[in-house]
């Protein structure tokens, strides 16, 4: 069924069946932005001019013609449903109508999405993206990472499902910290590294460790398939 919801595919399935992508860019600024590559957009463009993709209408053909009752959408791959300074109005909208088709909802976010709170229910996931490193520097335009955090415990207080995705992963050690101080925080959690950039993180011994903590704490947790991969090199020798 053709419409603004999409089946994902290669890695970005690991985040979901379906998902769905509300704007036309993002001013984040996050220095390692993949979406004006994957969008073949200039990337100036792509964070400088924002504005809900016409997609209501659509995306209302869409949800009376197809059957996603019970099925999760994820909210966004190629931009953020919570564009920092922009009316996210549209994003709501969005919701509204998933939820009224009885389809849940996946976010993932580093804006601020409380205001949709009382739109979501315990069907519903709330994530933030968690890379740990200083916000000014990495993602300039993005709420502080603290500040996602905050909003993350909030939404695990009224009973909506958490997540986290630690991906990209910029520093190690804060990482595998977060993880520990905030693993209760989330139902679920995430886990890559830094794709399309050169880093000197040793993944293999990452990727070790992070699974260390999740098994501790009894974490819900998903080793993403390119942290694997340096995973099980790593333990066999070839890296
Ligand atoms: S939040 Fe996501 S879409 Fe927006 S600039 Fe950062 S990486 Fe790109």
């Amino acid at each position: 069924m053709s419409g603004p919801i999409y089946e994902p595919r290669g890695a970005a399935k690991e985040y979901g069946d379906y998902a769905l992508n509300i704007y036309t860019g993002c001013p984040h600024r996050c220095w390692y932005c993949f979406a004006p590559g994957v969008l073949h957009r200039v990337k100036e463009e792509f964070h400088s001019k924002v504005e809900p993709r016409n997609i209501l209408v659509p995306l209302e053909k869409q949800l009376a013609t197809g059957d996603y009752a019970g099925k999760t959408v994820h909210l966004c791959f190629t931009c953020d449903p919570y564009p920092t300074g922009c009316d996210t109005t549209p994003t709501r909208e969005v919701i509204k109508r998933l939820k009224a088709a009885g389809a849940h909802v996946q976010i993932l976010t580093k804006g601020d999405g409380s205001r949709d709170f009382d739109l979501l229910d315990g069907e519903d996931w709330y994530g933030i993206t968690y890379t740990g490193a200083p916000t000014v520097l990495a993602e300039p335009f993005a709420v502080k990472e603290r500040d996602r955090v905050g909003k993350l415990m909030w939404a695990h207080g009224l009973g909506i499902k958490t997540w986290i995705s630690f991906e990209p992963v910029l520093d190690a050690d804060d990482v595998i910290m977060a993880l520990s101080r905030l693993g209760n925080f989330a139902d679920k959690v995430k886990i890559g590294k830094l794709n399309y950039h050169p880093s000197d993180i040793d993944w293999a011994d990452f990727g070790r460790r992070a699974e260390k903590v999740c098994r501790f704490l009894g974490l819900d947790y998903t080793i993403k398939e390119s942290l694997r991969r340096e995973m099980e090199a790593g333990e066999h020798g070839t890296r």
